[in-house]
């Protein structure tokens, strides 16, 4: 415990005021530094004063219980805001000042600005799934059906943004289906699904199909759900980012309208940027040193 601290200590040390990083367990795969550091280079060039450096976005693994002791440490060397990912995203909630709505609505956070007067957080990646259907796939939700498949931390976000985005009704399945049963339903819009034969049905219904689950993330993974079909004209989005899915390559062959998950991911990271700088995030530019480090994976 006390070679932990200390090792988290001289990670947090060797940061500069204005700083940023990702915490998590693990965050060896994480390629949000390609992107932020990509972001805060082009920051210096255009927005910034030219005699200060250019803030570092830095990853650190940072483990349950050392997670009090790294939002104290971002304090103390006056970071400028953190990413938080898995498993941290719920527990860091009791440790913040204040919470945005954004992040209020979920339960979760996965992004942090580190204050004079406290720690605040937020939730970016609603947005990200918002601003990403829009641009990418030009779909709009409102008075739509939706079906989401998973009801993980990126599952729960989607049926959120999904309800504030105007569907009429979204159908809702998880693998385990108590994880549904935990989120509340003010709007009366999500219909829970219980067997695979009601998923199958919901499909031919839904003018937008979500794989929020992880299944994707290995190449030899399948459809989540077996017999899942798709239609023209039908929108579908996966939130995997580092490869095209079976769900997508079998949504394309059905004549669906497909997107991955990898400007989920970039519209995420910008507008944590946003949030942490104030500065309009250069989102092409993030998107193309992702995609550059990626060919390279
Ligand atoms: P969680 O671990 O919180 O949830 C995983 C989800 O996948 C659960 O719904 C789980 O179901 C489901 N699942 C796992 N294995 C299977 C399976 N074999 N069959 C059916 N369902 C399965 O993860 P997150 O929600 O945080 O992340 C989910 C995915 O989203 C990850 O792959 C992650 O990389 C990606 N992601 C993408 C982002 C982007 O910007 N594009 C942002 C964040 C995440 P159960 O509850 O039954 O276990």
């Amino acid at each position: 415990m006390r070679m932990a601290e200390s090792l988290l200590d001289e990670l947090f040390a060797a940061t500069h005021p204005g700083d940023a990083a990702l915490i998590g367990d693990p965050v060896e795969h994480s390629l949000s530094p390609v992107m932020q550091n990509a972001a805060f280079q082009m920051w210096k060039k255009t927005y910034r004063d030219q005699n200060r450096p250019v803030p570092t976005y830095h990853k650190f693994r940072v483990r349950l219980e050392e997670l009090p002791r790294a939002m104290e440490l971002a304090k103390k060397h006056r970071l400028r805001g953190l990413n938080v990912t898995v498993p941290h995203k719920v527990a860091v909630l009791p440790l913040l000042t204040a919470l945005d709505e954004s992040a209020r609505s979920v339960g979760a956070v996965n992004t942090v600005v580190v204050g004079s007067g406290g720690l605040k957080g937020f939730n970016t990646d609603g947005a990200g799934f918002k601003f990403a259907l829009a641009l990418e796939l030009g779909f709009d939700p409102s008075g739509r059906t939706a079906l989401v498949l998973g009801a993980g931390g990126t599952g729960v976000v989607i049926v959120h943004q999904l309800i504030q985005m105007g569907a009429a009704k979204i159908f809702w399945w998880n693998r385990s289906l108590e994880k549904m049963g935990k989120m509340p339903d003010p709007s009366g819009k999500v219909q829970k699904l219980s067997s695979v034969a009601e998923v199958l049905r919901a499909s031919l219904e839904a003018d937008l199909i979500v794989n929020a689950t992880s299944v994707g993330l290995k190449p030899a993974d399948g459809l989540p759900v077996l017999g899942l079909s798709f239609k023209e004209g039908q929108f579908v989005f996966d939130v995997i980012y580092h490869r095209t899915t079976a769900f997508m390559k079998e949504a394309v062959a059905q004549g669906a309208r497909v997107s991955g998950g990898l400007p989920m991911l970039v519209y995420q990271g910008a507008e944590s940027f946003k949030i942490w700088t104030g500065a309009p995030p250069p989102v092409d530019i993030m998107r193309m040193a992702l995609i550059e480090r990626m060919k390279n994976l």
